[in-house]
C-alpha cells in the first residue's frame, strides 16, 4: 500500500475510535446490534463529502451522550469551538447548556447532544437547507436507534427540522409536539440567552420548558 493512502486510513480509524468512545462509553448495557449500527453511522459521519461544509470542517461533530438517553438535545451546527474537538456544545453556548442540563438533574453523559448538521458552516452562518436536506439521514438515524422518550429542539434551525412551521420561536417554545412517538419540546438556544444575558424574562421561560421536560420524565 502506498504510505499517503496508509496513513489516510491509519488517520481515519484513529478518528473513528475517538468518537465512536464519544456515543458509547457510557452505555450502561449496550446491545450489540444498537453498537453496530452507532459505529456505521459515526464512520459515514467521518467521511462525509455530500456537501460543501465537509470542505471547510477540522472536525465532523457527531453528537456524545448515551445511546440509552431518554432525553435528546439538538442544536442547529457545530461552532468553532466544536468543530476544532469534534465535540457537540463544548464552547460558550454548550457551557450554558451542560448547566441546564445539570439544573435538571442529569449529567451530560445522561442524554444525547447532537446538531441538525455535523459540520460547521463557515463564518457560523445557518445551514442552508440543501446541507439540511442532505445530513438529515444522520440525526434521522441516531433518532431511530437511541429512541428518546423527548426532544429538546434548541432555536428555530432545529425546531424547523421538526415542525416546518413559519411561527417565531417565542410562539412554538414551552408546548410539547408529537414528532411520531416522541414529544418535542422547543425552547431557546442557549446562544440566544447569552446574547440577552440580562433578559431573565427569557432564562425563566426556558427553565419554564425544561420544568415541564422533566416532569413527563419524571425527573425531580
Ligand atoms: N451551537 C449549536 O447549535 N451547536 C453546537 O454544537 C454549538 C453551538
Amino acid at each position: 500500500m502506498e504510505k499517503e493512502t496508509e496513513k489516510i486510513i491509519n488517520d481515519l480509524e484513529e478518528r473513528l475510535k475517538f468518537y465512536s468512545q464519544l456515543g458509547v462509553e457510557f452505555i450502561a448495557s449496550p446491545s450489540s446490534s444498537a453498537q453496530d449500527v452507532y459505529l456505521s453511522l459515526v464512520k459515514r459521519i467521518v467521511i462525509c463529502q455530500k456537501c460543501e461544509l465537509s470542505r471547510h470542517r477540522k472536525n465532523p461533530v457527531p453528537g456524545e451522550g448515551s445511546l440509552q438517553a431518554e432525553l435528546m438535545f439538538v442544536g442547529e451546527a457545530p461552532g468553532r469551538d466544536e468543530d476544532l474537538q469534534g465535540r457537540p456544545f463544548v464552547g460558550r453556548a454548550g457551557q450554558l447548556l451542560t448547566k441546564i442540563i445539570k439544573a435538571m438533574n442529569y449529567r451530560r453523559q445522561d442524554v444525547y447532544i447532537t446538531n441538525v448538521v455535523k459540520c460547521r458552516p463557515p463564518n457560523n452562518r445557518n445551514p442552508h437547507q440543501a446541507e439540511i436536506e442532505k445530513c438529515q439521514e444522520y440525526l434521522l438515524t441516531q433518532i431511530e436507534l437511541i429512541k428518546p422518550r423527548v426532544i429538546v429542539s434548541l432555536g428555530k434551525v432545529a425546531t424547523d427540522f421538526f415542525l416546518q412551521s413559519s411561527l417565531s420561536m417565542t410562539a412554538l417554545r414551552g408546548k410539547f409536539y408529537d414528532y411520531g412517538q416522541i414529544r418535542l419540546m422547543p425552547t431557546f438556544h442557549p446562544s440566544y440567552l447569552i446574547r440577552n444575558e440580562g433578559n431573565r424574562q427569557i432564562k425563566r421561560m426556558v427553565w419554564e420548558d425544561m420544568k415541564k421536560v422533566m416532569a413527563y420524565l419524571g425527573k425531580k
